[in-house]
């Protein structure tokens, strides 16, 4: 019982995900001595869902292996070729495989969505004490997780908040591997080979106000959501989407290079002039990127990326506009100030 309690003070010690799911299936190696633990989630993929493995425990390992955060979607298992787990993450219901081994499948959801599905393998089928503790933990996991959605996600659209983005774009801009690290010296240069970094995007509605204006600010309000909506289907699953407040929205993503970004982000754009809001009919944004600088503060990141927006808005709103190549072209200044005369910031 008291190893119990540990665990569950352990577990909700934590505010980063990835840290609570290693956590937890640590929680259920300890507590039911298993043959393996692992936490799968599902990935949106062109050719349908994909497996991820959030964390995962064999009985002899000591640290739980997943799936890197940026894994290659082609690599991951389609949905199908786990047809129980499939299962189990579908009907939301306890699921169990006859063994040996014995595999017991819990869906593990929050509050929002099933996110996924927490498979055991035993060598004896699972007593039912110990599948009323799995689903006794599992609940805790969740309102826990409702807890953290609750303070990191915009309450209109699901999205990330402010507040998260200052948080997390440090730790994600220590993780710039050395390549990165390099292509970023020279912001727009094409890395080669695996050579990967982050580009930041702001994302300002055209004209928002005229749809407050003219529909009022629940179907304004109703188009911020259709709009986060479109967003998650753009991009990539591991792409970090946030609303910044009222309509402005930012996207911190992984690509290899500004001609990647600015495909992604023509994306979002094509998709939003294309998509038909109900009563408002169509809208417009303009998208402003920049390359994440491994010395960068978020302010910083997010003022170049703001100055290619308001560049993208005195020049015709509708498009995608990346600092570098503004500053290449000599539209900005490096330091984002407008070239001329007139000094904007
Ligand atoms: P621009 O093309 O230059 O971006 O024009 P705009 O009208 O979109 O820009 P501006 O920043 O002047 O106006 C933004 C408007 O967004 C003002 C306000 O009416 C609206 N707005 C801000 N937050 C919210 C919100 O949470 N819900 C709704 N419905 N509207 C909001
Ligand atoms: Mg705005
Ligand atoms: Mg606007």
């Amino acid at each position: 019982m008291s190893e119990l309690v540990d665990h569950l003070a352990h577990l909700t010690g934590f505010r980063d995900r990835d840290v609570l799911d290693v956590t937890l299936v640590g929680a259920f190696k300890d507590l039911l001595q298993p043959l393996s633990v692992a936490i799968y989630r599902t990935v949106a993929d062109p050719n349908g869902e994909r497996w991820l493995t959030r964390a995962r425990l064999g009985h002899g390992d000591v640290a739980a292996t997943a799936d890197p955060a940026w894994v290659d979607l082609d690599q991951l298992p389609l949905i199908d070729e786990h047809p129980v787990r499939r299962d189990c993450l579908r009907t939301q219901e306890v699921r169990f495989q006859p063994g040996p081994p014995h595999v017991s499948l819990f869906p593990v959801a929050t509050d929002r969505e099933v996110v996924g599905v927490l498979e055991i393998e035993t060598a004896q089928p699972m007593s039912a004490e110990a599948q009323r503790m799995v689903g006794s933990i599992l609940r805790i996991y969740r309102n826990f997780q409702g807890l953290l959605d609750y303070s990191e996600r915009d309450t209109l659209t699901g999205l990330l908040n402010r507040k998260t983005f200052d948080e997390t774009f440090m730790k994600t801009v220590v993780t710039l591997p050395a390549a990165a690290a390099q292509g970023a010296a020279a912001e727009g240069r094409r890395s080669k080979g695996s050579g990967q970094g982050y580009w930041l995007g702001v994302i300002d509605i055209d004209h928002f106000k005229n749809v407050n204006d003219t529909y009022g600010h629940l179907i304004g309000d109703e188009v911020l959501l259709l709009l986060s909506r479109l967003m998650r289907s753009s991009f990539r699953f591991h792409d970090r989407l946030y609303r910044f407040g009222g309509e402005e929205f930012v996207v911190l993503m992984r690509c290899s290079s500004d001609t990647d970004a600015a495909q992604a982000f023509e994306r979002l754009r094509a998709n939003t002039e294309h998509y038909a809001f109900p009563q408002v009919g169509h809208i417009t944004v303009s998208v402003g990127f920049t390359q994440v600088k491994p010395t960068d503060t978020p302010s910083a990141a997010f003022e170049r990326a703001d100055k290619a927006v308001y560049y993208g808005k005195t020049h015709g709103r509708n498009q995608v506009a990346s600092h570098a190549d503004l500053v290449a072209r000599g539209e900005l200044a490096e330091d984002g100030s407008k070239v001329g005369d007139v000094e904007l910031f």
